[in-house]
């Protein structure tokens, strides 16, 4: 694979970065993750602006590169001939040479800036969507600012452990007795025709697909309600589903061991799926 570190393409065994920056050492970074499908970049404008608004909030240089996303983005996908799969983007503040809990002065350092490639052949055509999959609730114990995309994932990976342990394929978080989000994906549920999701704070990540399923299912005349709902709530509906990058609309079919609707995935979000992904590869880019 053909890898890019601060402005050159290397091979993913030749890109090194220094045991001091601050990513590897204090998860001070941020990152995006964006789907190629036939080649081409789905949402990508969403992503940058959300990297920018990332960067933004935590008094992040933007990396001299900024400008120049896209074309990297597209040179990668080339370099590494994706048809489907993902691009993985992350900045980190860099480092000033030692460790500190204090931002280093912007003068006395660079950003780091890394993306790659993940090929993924039959992302769109995913088996298991067909099928649906199975969740667990857990508390919602991360930080208070999961509106920025950090790169801490330790407690979305420990959730997908005791997930994974349970015999299911992630986990839903709450709290205060509501569904915030998965560990890796915005949460839905759909009840009497009305599609129900999290209202966007600082509580959740503001889902790129999240957005841009809610434009079509308004634009398709279905009825959305944003607000929170609670396990008890979810396992009652009709259906239930998540969004993310990568697996764009994915239905859930049981949750805490209990079936949702027959068990089977809905027709909402099916339809859903099916909108987003003949949408978003046209506008692809
Ligand atoms: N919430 C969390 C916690 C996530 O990690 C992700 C995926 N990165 C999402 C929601 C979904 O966001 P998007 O649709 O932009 O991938």
């Amino acid at each position: 694979r053909t890898v890019y570190l601060n402005g050159e393409y290397l091979p993913e065994t030749e890109a090194k970065v220094s045991i001091f920056d601050r990513s590897f050492l204090m998860a001070d970074g941020v990152y995006e993750v964006t789907s190629v499908l036939g080649g081409k970049l789905i949402d990508f404008d969403g992503h940058l602006a959300r990297l920018e608004r990332s960067l933004n909030e935590l008094d992040m240089e933007k990396p001299e590169a900024f400008d120049d996303l896209l074309d990297i983005h597209r040179k990668l996908v080339e370099l590494n001939g994706i048809d489907e799969g993902m691009i993985y983007l992350q900045v980190s503040r860099g480092s000033a040479g030692d460790r500190d809990f204090v931002f280093p002065d912007p003068e006395e350092t660079k950003p780091t800036l890394v993306l790659f490639t993940q090929n993924k052949p039959g992302l769109a055509d995913n088996p298991v969507a067909k099928k649906g999959i199975k969740v667990i609730s857990i508390e919602d114990i991360r930080w208070g600012r999961r509106d920025i995309k950090t790169v801490q994932l330790l407690y979305p990976s420990m959730g997908k452990m005791a997930a994974k342990k349970a015999g299911c394929d992630d986990a839903w978080l709450v709290e205060d007795g509501q569904v915030t989000e998965g560990t890796s994906n915005n949460a839905y549920i759909v009840k009497d025709g009305t599609i129900i999701t999290r209202n966007l704070s600082q509580d959740i990540l503001h889902g790129i697909t999240r957005a841009a399923v809610l434009r079509f299912a308004r634009e398709a005349q279905m009825q959305v309600e944003e607000r929170p709902f609670t396990i008890a709530e979810a396992q009652a509906a009709d259906e239930a589903f998540y969004t993310s990058a990568s697996s764009f609309v994915m239905p859930v079919v049981e949750i805490d061991g209990t079936k949702v609707g027959d068990g089977k995935p809905g027709p909402v979000a099916k339809r859903l799926r099916e909108i987003y992904l003949e949408e978003s590869v046209k506008s692809g880019i």
